[in-house]
């Protein structure tokens, strides 16, 4: 039968693989089983026989597709330009639609609807806060109760959506902050420092009420019209701001490919759009945002996998981080995924929880108990790994720390 979505992978996306295998030494899936049909080119392959009619959307294929962990490190070094994660998606998008088996169909609801639906996300919030504080993990499915360890403290903090915040020096624009389906109440102190670092810098910073998720999860499970339906709706909500900010890696670099998901507005939107580490990073180079002189010692650096292979961005937070007083250490070099993955950890906990063991003895053998990730999943795997006497935070939430207590010394500087 072939492929019979619009989003399938493309002969012209497909033909830019020249079979090289430059990609397989940086392919955790390969590195892992040694696998021709679990690299990049073998799957690659497997798309195109697809494509060729030499194959169908069966079993196999399924399992080739759906091992990968949609990580974009093999894209980030492919001299043909192969643009993996894109037709990786319109694999997945076939997948969905010909392979409709129910843990698919409660994926479509839970990625592309249940997600962009705040009433839901709030009423499993405060159900897994009642989890959390009574200690009754014993009540989740197995497969997302490692996951679940690794949350923050759901604290009931207040919400950033809907608000807004006026800058604290020239003026600089207007930034939009998406608030994220997650991130939001989950995460809140990050939004609290992005949105006190961009105002310190001189921005007035709105958070749309209008928005809604950003749609990675549901594209990267190929669950194409609801990420369709999601992207267009926050095109229509951040129309007009000079500056559209991400504080998760996942969604900023999902943002940043509006242009596939909503056309020509969502293209010009992606051009507005940048991670949170890469404005905080320019703004300390400009002298809009100070550096703390005080020294605060080591922090490992993790790199997640949307922010460094997927936007190509490595030095920013690096350079947050020094901003803050810290030493950057570096834990792996060759940058392979923690194994978070989105919904890879619960989908596939055995292999998720292999990588992930790999990522925390790295950062073990740095010698830091303070780690900087600026992806919740990623935060997520590594705190329910390293356990509480490490602590796992977004760099813009040091560098938020460290704004702070210099402006406690001069405080007319910072309205928190
Ligand atoms: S995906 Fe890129 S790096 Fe990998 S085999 Fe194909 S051309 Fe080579
Ligand atoms: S996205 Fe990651 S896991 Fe998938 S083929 Fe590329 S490098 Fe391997």
């Amino acid at each position: 039968m072939g492929y019979v979505t619009a989003e399938a992978p493309t002969r012209v996306e497909l033909a830019t693989c020249v079979q090289c295998g430059l990609c397989l030494p940086h392919c955790p899936t390969f590195r892992l089983t040694g696998l021709e049909t679990a690299s990049p080119r073998g799957r690659l392959m497997a798309m195109s026989a697809v494509l060729e009619g030499f194959a169908e959307v069966d079993d196999v294929f399924v399992e080739i597709i759906d091992f990968c962990l949609g990580c974009r490190a093999c894209e980030a070094v492919c001299p043909g330009l192969t643009p993996y994660g894109r037709v990786l998606e319109g694999a997945r998008a076939e997948i969905a639609t010909q392979h409709p088996t129910p843990s698919r169909r409660l994926r479509r609801w839970v990625l592309g609807r249940a997600l962009a639906t705040r009433g839901f996300v709030s009423a499993a919030t405060a159900v897994a806060a009642v989890v959390q504080r009574l200690g009754a993990t014993w009540i989740l499915p197995a497969a997302v109760r490692r996951s679940f360890t690794g949350l923050r403290p759901l604290a009931g903090r207040e919400r950033w959506i809907g608000r807004s915040a006026e800058p604290v020096a020239d003026p600089l624009g207007t930034a939009a902050l998406l608030a994220g389906c997650v991130m939001d109440p989950w995460f809140s102190s990050v939004h609290e420092a992005t949105v006190g670092l961009l105002r310190r810098a001189g921005y007035r910073v709105v958070v749309p009420e209008a928005q809604t998720c950003c749609g990675a999860l549901a594209a990267h499970d190929g669950h194409a019209s609801e990420a369709r339906r999601m992207a267009r709706r926050n095109v229509a909500a951040f129309a007009g701001f000079d500056l559209i900010v991400a504080d998760a890696a996942g969604c900023s670099a999902h943002l940043k490919e509006y242009g596939h998901w909503a056309g020509d507005v969502g293209g010009a939107m992606a051009e507005r759009v940048r991670d949170v580490t890469e404005v905080v990073a320019e703004l300390i180079a400009d002298g809009r945002l100070p550096r703390s002189e005080l020294p605060r010692g080591p922090v490992a650096v993790q790199d997640p996998c949307h922010l460094r292979h997927a936007q190509r961005v490595v030095e920013a937070p690096r350079t947050i981080l020094r901003a803050a007083g810290y030493e950057p250490v570096e834990i792996d070099q060759d940058a392979m995924c923690c194994g978070a993955a989105g919904t890879y950890a619960i989908l596939r906990p055995d292999t998720s929880l292999e990588l992930g063991r790999r990522k925390a003895d790295q950062v073990r053998a740095a010698g830091s108990t303070v780690v900087a990730s600026a992806n919740p999943g990623c935060e997520m795997q590594l705190r329910s790994l390293l356990g509480p006497a490490y602590r796992v935070a977004h760099p813009v939430e040091l560098y938020w720390e460290a704004v702070v207590e210099m402006a406690g010394r001069v405080p007319a500087e910072v309205d928190r």
